[in-house]
């Protein structure tokens, strides 16, 4: 037993600064009359000495009392000069009988505030100049900033001295953080800073891309079982410490009845609802992890709300106003097949690249092809031979009499202009078939850079001759024009750029 002021303990250990009690464990107390706040008090100012306070406690100030199967934990927390003492807080636990059998304590003694004091001349940061800092500290630009941004004067403590600082709570989001930073009054410097959003990486289970893909068989429908090697067990970056499907890239948060797990296992399978979440988190995640790994580093970088059984019909959408994705549960569940995912993500990322886009029947024509491509351009090279440059098999079983079922083909002969129908998913063929000869043409990275690239050349109502041209501007700006000329040829070769007469100039 050691002994405490009046009472003793069976442990007390004690700050390394201060060298105050930190903490008493197995404390003997007596019992007490009156209130848990009016017991702690009384049991504080017994230890008042040994802790370093003033006898009356008059720098403390009671905050809350909390119930417990254990009894109740009295808060309080340390003030000096009317400003709050970042940290310094004093717990007292009592049990049922009011008395104290525990508690921590981080108040710094008296004497070391004296000395603050004294040294605390003139605040020479001012609110204003103090959020300037801190704002540009933490990159929160007006854009990135999630909601409202609060400030307080507080005492911050730097070794045995606090010093005047103020303290701002910043949310910001794309990735999210809710940032918690002091900035000295005096200096300016930043004292601490810390993010207050933890995440944790969790393991799903997926398909990848799809169940036909997978097990190489286009005899799988929606209505049978699909086998258990069609699904693979995957790691989930990112995501809340909370447990639910929030992460830097995306969240599940217009889905109702969201899953929660505070293990972050999600391993669903297809007949539970938890299954399509997992599905859309990961799929978009590795999506965008991809696109910041070919150099974009802010192209629809946020975390995008899904809703994974958004309407019953066999149809997902994005919505620009929103700026959200919505899948279908109709036929397939539109969120069981990546491909479909990715499909949906492509509109948001061009949406991202040039606000609005799609305000042409051609451009509107781009945006599916592109769509297209982007998902078959992911997934193509692990594909058996015959699912190459075929887009959502499995979706497809459940409305395609071809085999294999394609939602869409990558491959098209369609000609411009003569086989436009003006229906945007048909005319999007003609674009995606070019896409996939440039990637044919230049390898599948290198392809991805060069046509997400071109997007930022872009209006909302281009054409496929504005586009095609964009390609090879692109291509000049990257790549020196070294891919220039077999681009060209592709699209003359499909009636979009007429052909050059001769080989000078341009
Ligand atoms: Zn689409």
């Amino acid at each position: 037993m050691q002994k405490l002021g009046k009472v003793s303990a069976e442990k007390v250990l004690r700050h390394k600064t201060y060298g105050t009690p930190r903490k008493a464990l197995a404390i003997k107390d007596v019992a007490r009359k009156g209130t848990p706040r009016e017991a702690a008090t009384a049991f504080l100012k017994g230890i008042a000495p040994q802790l370093k306070l003033p006898a009356d406690l008059s720098n403390l100030k009671y905050d809350k009392a909390v119930q417990s199967p254990l009894g109740t934990h009295v808060l309080f927390q340390q003030y000096h000069d009317k400003k709050p003492i970042t940290g310094a807080w004093v717990k007292v636990d009592l049990d049922p009988q009011n008395r104290a059998y525990h508690f921590t304590n981080n108040t710094m003694p008296v004497h070391m505030l004296e000395k603050s004091a004294e040294k605390a001349a003139k605040r020479a940061w001012t609110q204003a100049d103090a959020k300037k800092k801190a704002l540009a500290t933490v990159k929160a630009t007006q854009s990135r900033i999630r909601g409202q941004v609060t400030s307080e004067l507080v005492n911050f403590p730097v070794g045995k001295t606090v010093q005047p600082a103020w303290k701002f709570l910043i949310p910001v989001s794309a990735p999210p953080h809710d940032w918690r930073i002091y900035i000295s009054a005096r200096s300016g410097s930043v004292l601490h800073k810390e993010d207050m959003i933890k995440t944790a990486t969790g393991k799903g289970m997926v398909f990848d891309p799809n169940p036909v893909v997978t097990l190489n068989n286009t005899k799988l429908r929606d209505s049978k079982p699909v086998p258990d090697a069609a699904y693979e067990q995957v790691q989930l970056r990112g995501i809340a410490a909370s447990g639910v499907l929030d992460g830097p890239y995306i969240s599940t948060s217009e889905t109702k009845n969201r899953v929660k797990s505070t293990n972050h296992a999600f391993l669903f399978k297809r007949n539970q609802a938890g299954f399509k979440e997992v599905m859309a988190y990961f799929h978009i995640d590795r999506m965008q992890r991809y696109i910041q790994s070919l150099g974009f580093k802010n192209v629809n970088h946020r975390p995008i709300p899904v809703n994974i059984a958004g309407q019953a019909d066999d149809n997902s959408f994005y919505s620009p106003v929103n700026k959200s994705l919505s899948f279908g549960t109709g036929g397939v569940d539109d969120a069981e097949d990546a491909e479909i995912i990715l499909h949906e993500y492509g509109h948001s990322i061009q949406d991202a690249q040039v606000p609005g886009f799609g305000a042409s029947k051609e451009a509107g024509a781009m945006g599916e092809g592109f769509g297209d491509y982007l998902a078959g351009s992911f997934f193509n090279d692990a594909k058996p031979a015959h699912l190459q440059n075929c887009v959502g098999s499995w979706d497809a079983t459940a409305y395609s009499k071809d085999d294999p079922p394609c939602l869409r083909r990558l491959d098209s002969k369609k000609r411009y202009p003569k086989d436009i129908d003006g229906e945007v998913h048909d005319d999007g063929e003609i674009w995606s078939a070019c896409l996939w000869q440039i990637r044919q043409a230049m390898g599948r990275k290198a392809a991805d850079k060069l046509i997400l690239s071109h997007h930022f050349l872009l209006q909302k109502d281009t054409s496929f001759q504005d586009a095609a041209e964009a390609l090879i501007q692109a291509d000049q700006q990257l790549n020196g024009g070294a891919n220039g000329a077999a681009v060209r040829d592709i699209f003359v070769r499909r009636g979009i750029l007429a052909a050059s007469k001769r080989k000078s100039g341009l």
